[in-house]
């Protein structure tokens, strides 16, 4: 350790609601004090701003530290938590990222478990800043940054994807490629149709359809990576461009990240720490196709043997064990000899039984069934609609009465173990609880919390999810309404239309094969169980 300083820095404000006695200058200063003797730092200095707002960095003993710093005197800075430090998130990022590195100095935020020496703990940091700030949306700052870039419709990425191009008037907008565009749409409906992504990629490559590097360098758009050959494509690059929110017209942001400021390297961000901006330029692909094939391309199925793309893919499961049914064919003759049946039987025959079932079969009681629906949606509307609301309503109601009473009750239990820490921390300062007892009765606290968050966390999603059912069942009239009367069935029409098909096993007791199979709308929003009765099917 260098004799260099170890500035613990103190501040509280009026604006800080947090009462009681454990967030006041003295305790913070007993704690830091206390932290920094048991973790063997030393030449401690002591910085205090009281009564000053942690909105800005105006503030005498923050300017005090600074000044020291940049002297080179600091080698450490420790706070309570990263509050202390700042309430401006980026400027407090800013520091903890940029300025204080640059300076050699070493941040800890003591509760928020943030040590910058852990390179690891960086990245949480600033994650967890941003998500501070999409869930508060309280800095002004940033809502600003986004205000001139982002929601203008300004990308942040100055490259347009494949399928746009620069705006002539103003090059920070995206505009239509017409010629690219046609490509990423033929993309997106090949993956409605079922194709899987090296499926399409080879179909592009057979045509010699240029790949969207060698297309860019074509049209002097700019040079991308070397690739191998000009119109080979490969199914990575069609699987990225199906899960592009770009093409609907929205422009993500945040899809990479560094780790620290020590790595140059940008790394991929998990998707659901993106920032999508919606409607930012015109889209290529309509929302509804677009989520489609996002939700076709959750069942990534692996590549299939034979060339016969399977219609359901993606939606049939064995009743019995919920595993996906998989298509087979028997001898030449097409369509007629084709069949599914249980992927686990397929692996091993004593694990679940066949569920044999012919597609031509399967399709004709789609057929019916889905004719069925679209009678009662054309016969009377106001009706039918009612009649799903009615039907999702009173059981999700109850569902989501229940869980909200949950979240309120582990909320409340995440402040008393707040409460409760604070307390602990106090006696353990003041000697009246061992640092061993602390320990241990802080990290069951800390155990605790963790628990009851993730339970909220879910929960939330959960609430969300149901709520959604009601527009969902708008959405599906929409798309039922579309539709007369149908005489033959698409792959395109069953995503649209179906969610999951389940087949039961064939029941004989009747003295002829009799086979249960439950269908599911699309959004869930209703269902139906048919059977399929060896007579009719041998009509
Ligand atoms: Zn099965």
């Amino acid at each position: 350790m260098t004799d260099k300083i170890t500035a613990l820095y103190c501040r509280l404000s009026n604006d800080d609601d947090l009462q009681g006695e454990s967030n006041s200058i003295t305790n913070q200063k007993a704690m830091l004090t206390d932290y920094a003797k048991r973790n063997g730092f030393r030449n401690i200095e002591i910085y205090v701003d009281d009564g000053w707002s942690g909105t800005n960095f105006d503030r005498p003993d923050f300017k005090r530290m600074i000044s020291d710093m940049e002297k080179g005197k600091i080698g450490t800075i420790i706070t309570k938590d990263l509050s202390r430090l700042g309430r401006d998130y980026l400027t407090t990022g800013q520091y903890i990222e940029m300025i204080f590195p640059d300076y050699d100095v070493r941040y800890i935020a003591v509760n928020d478990n943030v040590d910058t020496q852990n390179s690891e703990n960086e990245m949480m940091i600033f994650r967890n800043v941003f998500n501070d700030f999409y869930a508060r949306d309280c800095s002004k700052k940033v809502k600003a940054v986004f205000k001139a870039k982002g929601l203008s419709g300004k990308p942040l990425s100055p490259k347009p994807p494949y399928g746009y191009k620069k705006s002539e008037t103003d090059k920070n907008l995206w505009e239509i490629d017409e010629e690219s565009a046609a490509v990423v749409k033929r993309i997106f409906k090949m993956c409605i149709e079922g194709y899987g992504p090296s499926k399409i990629a080879r179909i592009l490559t057979d045509e010699r359809v240029l790949i969207p590097s060698a297309y860019a360098e074509e049209k002097g758009i700019f040079k991308r990576n070397a690739y191998r050959s000009p119109t080979f494509w490969n199914g990575t690059t069609v699987a990225k461009m199906l899960e592009k929110p770009e093409y609907a017209g929205h422009t993500a942001n945040f899809k990479t990240y560094r780790k620290s400021y020590k790595h140059k390297k940008r790394m991929e961000a998990p998707k659901e720490d993106w920032l999508i901006v919606e409607n930012t330029h015109p889209a290529i692909i309509s929302q509804h196709d677009f989520d489609l094939v996002q939700e076709l391309r959750k069942h990534k199925k692996r590549p299939q043997k034979c060339k016969t793309v399977n219609i359901f893919s993606g939606i049939v499961y064995c009743a019995d064990c919920g595993k996906p049914m998989h298509l087979t064919r028997k001898g030449s003759l097409p369509e007629k000899s084709e069949y599914l049946k249980c992927g686990t039987y397929s692996k091993d025959s004593r694990e679940c039984s066949a569920h044999y079932i012919r597609t031509c079969a399967l399709k004709e009681l789609l057929l019916n069934e889905i004719n069925k629906l679209l009678g009662y949606v054309h016969n009377d509307r106001k009706k039918f609609i009612d009649m799903l609301a009615k039907q999702t309503n009173e059981v999700h109601n109850n569902e989501i009465k229940a869980a909200k009473k949950t979240i309120a009750k582990s909320e409340k239990r995440i402040a008393e173990l707040d409460k409760l820490f604070s307390k602990l921390y106090e006696d353990n300062v003041s000697g009246k609880v061992s640092d061993e007892r602390f320990e241990k009765l802080s990290a069951g606290y800390e155990a605790e919390q963790k628990q009851l968050k993730s339970t909220i966390a879910e929960l939330t999603s959960f609430i969300e999810a149901k709520e959604q059912k009601s527009n969902d069942i708008n959405r599906f009239v929409e798309i039922v309404s579309k539709y007369e009367h149908l005489t033959d069935i698409t792959p395109e029409q069953i995503h649209e239309l179906i969610e999951r098909i389940e087949i039961h096993a064939p029941d004989k007791s009747s003295g002829h094969r009799q086979q249960k199979v439950d269908i599911y709308f699309r959004f869930r929003v209703s269902a139906a169980s048919a059977v399929l009765d060896k007579h009719t099917q041998n009509k």
